[in-house]
Parts: structure tokens; C-alpha cells; sequence
């Protein structure tokens, strides 16, 4: 292997600079004060077949710790906070940003995947939960959950990097299982997204999760740079022109709630073709906000999360996530029930089942760590839930 720094890009403008090393400091939190409006032509070293037009509206927030256009992102404190910085979130206040640019075209779901199983009946999206680099526990974990899954979600966790997301998709379809591969903007600029997404296309997984990234909490790899180049409704639209099935995230619950429905929305234009949901405290609640996003004029199907947990922790690893939500008093009865184990099971499928039956809601997602022992006891316990899903038990 051959490692180098590398030359700049040719467009990098601090050359002459004799501050801190410019090739360290460039792609952290720069204010969004000189996004490129337009590019007229392909500029050198875009890759053919991806835009590379940026979509930025006019009205663009000044202030945004991660540089987002088309915020809000999910991480919005109760009280309006950022996520990131002591400082409300700066996409508080209406106007939502629309999205201008062209419409991808959407790429027609593969016949055996999940979006073309939700036509023909409920469909259940099991988070993949593995110990980082290493595939023998992805293998397990696979073959645990593939066999009643429709669809395995691949994680980006600020706290627990892996192996890289075509790699990782690679693997999982090797030990049968059907991945939607989540890729952040968090950990790679643009260009490294482009190649990502080329990837997922060759490796051929069943549909990608564009997210713009939770933040890096405090303490987790102190000097590791945040990028952000892009956010997750710009990611969105590179994945489908890629040729990608997409799939977008969504926080009914986290502030601003009257303008998150449209966003359902602006996301659908940009090329998504899936909204898979965070947590949120009741049914009726994710009624309301499927309603909504429909009056808004969104059509496209909602995956609604499941909470997975059997134990102090991986409940409270849920309950400590900003911008998620859960029924306090149901979390309660799990850990005093004389077997937590078997009330976790029993409390996951009756949420999935009130979920299932809102408007709109064509599958569920089983989120969370289902279990504080192994990553394999964790698989067994979502691998029931999924199954009693499935029978109707
Ligand atoms: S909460 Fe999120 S979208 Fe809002 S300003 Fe902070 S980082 Fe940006």
C-alpha cells in the first residue's frame, strides 16, 4: 500500500496561506458563506452520469454547525436547540428550503426487494447490529436476521466506525441477506459519497440511506475532522441519479414539528423513494405526522421504528437519542417485568402491530440494541420479534 497526503484540488484557494497546515484544516465547520450557486459545466474529476450541479436555494442559514441547506436535521433538542453547538438550531423558523433542482428519475425497486415486498404485504427492516471489523459477527448476525427480514439496515454510527460501506454491503449479501447500506455525510466529502454510492450500484444493494450524520459526540476521536460537504436530501438526489433506490430519515417529534412533514416532501422531489421514521411516543402520534406529510404532498410508503430492548441499556441508549422519542411508562413495564427479555419481545410486536395499522405505514424498522449482552443475543431477540411480526402472532 502506498499512502500519500496528496495535491489539493486545483480549485483550493488558500495556497498562500501561512496558518495551520491548509490540507488539515480544510472540510471542518466553515460557515456556509460561499457555497458555489452553480457550476455551468462538469468541472475535472466528476465522475460521468452524476450532476454536478450543487442544488442551493436562494435564502441559503448562515450558522449551521453542519453545514446543512436543506435542514432541519433530526438532532434538534426539545427546546430548539442544536444538536451541536450551544445555539438554536438556525432552521427553526419557516420558510422549510424547497427543493429546485431536477427531479431524479427513480430506478424501477428490484423485484425480490423490499420496496416491491411492501406492495404485496408488511415488510420488516432489521437494524444490523455487529461488532465493528468483524465479519464473522456479521456473518452470525446475518444469518439470524436475513431469513425474516425483508431488509437488513447497515448502520453509520458517529462512535462505532466499520468497515467501509460497499465492503460491508458486500459481506452481507455473501451471507444472504438483503442490505440498505445508511451512508452519512459525517465522515466523507463528496467526492469519497460519489465513489460510495458507485459502489452500492456495483455491489447491487437493495436501496441506500442518505443521512446527513448525527454529530461526533463529545470525546469520540478527539481531532478527527467532521466534513458535511453535503447533506442528506443532496445525498438523496446523488444516489439516485447513481441509480440507487433511496431511502430518507425522518424525526416526527424533534423541533421544528409543524415544518417536518413538508420535508418528507422535499425529499420525495429529490429523489427518495422511502421514509424510514425515527422513534416517536405513540401511534396516533405517527398517524398525525403521516397525515400531514401527505397533505403536505408526499406519496411515497413510511418504514415506522420498532424500539428493540430488553434490558437497562439498550433502553436507555434509545431514550438518551435527541430527536427520538419513546413511551416512558412502556419502557418502565419491560424492566420491572419478572423477564424483561420475554416483555421486550412482547412490547416490540404490539408497537409494530399498532404502527402497521396507520395510514401510510408499510413496514417497520427494528431499531435499537435489542440486547446489552452480544451482538448475537441481540439478533436472536429481533429475529423473534420479526418472526412473530411476520406469523401474526
Ligand atoms: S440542530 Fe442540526 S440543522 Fe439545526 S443548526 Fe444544529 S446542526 Fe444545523
Amino acid at each position: 500500500m502506498l499512502c500519500v497526503t496528496g495535491p489539493p484540488p486545483s480549485s483550493a484557494g488558500f495556497l498562500t496561506s501561512r496558518g495551520p497546515c491548509p490540507l488539515r484544516t480544510s472540510g471542518t465547520h466553515d460557515a456556509p458563506t460561499s457555497h458555489p450557486r452553480r457550476f455551468a459545466q462538469r468541472p475535472g474529476g466528476q465522475r460521468p452520469g452524476v450532476t454536478a450541479v450543487e442544488q442551493i436555494p436562494d435564502g441559503i442559514r448562515a450558522g449551521c454547525p453542519k453545514r446543512m441547506v436543506f435542514g432541519p436535521c433530526g438532532g434538534v433538542r426539545d427546546d430548539g436547540g442544536c444538536e451541536v453547538a450551544a445555539q438554536p438550531c438556525v432552521f427553526l423558523d419557516p420558510p422549510l428550503p424547497r427543493w429546485t433542482g431536477p427531479v431524479p428519475p427513480r430506478p424501477a425497486p428490484s423485484a425480490d426487494g423490499l420496496l416491491a415486498r411492501s406492495r404485496r404485504g408488511p415488510v420488516v427492516l432489521s437494524d444490523l447490529t455487529v461488532r465493528p471489523f468483524d465479519r464473522a459477527c456479521v456473518r452470525a448476525v446475518v444469518g439470524a436476521l436475513a431469513p425474516v427480514s425483508d431488509g437488513l439496515l447497515i448502520g453509520e454510527h458517529q462512535d462505532r466506525p466499520d468497515l467501509p460501506p460497499t465492503l460491508m454491503a458486500a459481506d452481507v449479501l455473501a451471507a444472504g441477506g438483503r442490505p440498505w447500506t445508511t451512508l452519512a455525510c459525517r465522515d466523507r466529502n463528496r467526492l469519497v459519497l460519489e465513489q460510495e454510492l458507485a459502489g452500492l450500484a456495483e455491489v447491487g444493494v437493495d436501496g441506500v440511506l442518505c443521512v446527513t450524520g448525527d454529530a461526533r459526540g463529545p470525546g469520540v476521536r478527539p481531532g478527527v475532522t467532521s466534513v458535511f460537504d453535503l447533506d442528506g436530501t443532496r445525498l438523496a438526489a446523488l444516489a439516485a441519479e447513481a441509480g440507487l433506490t433511496v431511502a430518507v430519515p425522518e424525526s416526527p417529534d424533534a423541533p421544528p414539528l409543524a415544518l417536518r412533514p413538508a420535508r418528507v416532501a422535499e425529499k420525495q422531489r429529490a429523489g427518495a423513494q422511502l421514509v424510514v421514521l425515527n422513534h416517536v411516543a405513540s401511534a396516533a402520534r405517527l398517524a398525525a405526522f403521516t397525515a400531514a406529510a401527505r397533505a403536505a404532498g408526499a406519496t411515497l410508503p413510511f418504514v415506522a421504528a420498532v424500539a428493540v430492548y430488553t434490558d437497562e441499556r439498550s433502553a436507555r441508549v434509545l431514550q438518551r437519542f435527541p430527536g427520538l422519542h419513546l413511551d416512558d411508562a412502556a419502557v418502565q413495564r419491560v424492566l420491572d417485568a419478572p423477564d424483561p427479555v420475554a416483555a421486550g419481545i412482547v412490547a416490540a410486536v404490539a408497537e409494530a402491530r399498532a404502527l402497521l395499522a396507520v395510514p401510510g405505514v408499510v413496514g417497520v424498522n427494528l431499531s435499537g440494541l435489542a440486547s446489552a449482552r452480544d451482538e448475537e443475543t441481540a439478533a436472536a431477540v429481533k429475529a423473534e420479534v420479526a418472526t412473530r411480526i411476520r406469523e401474526g402472532a
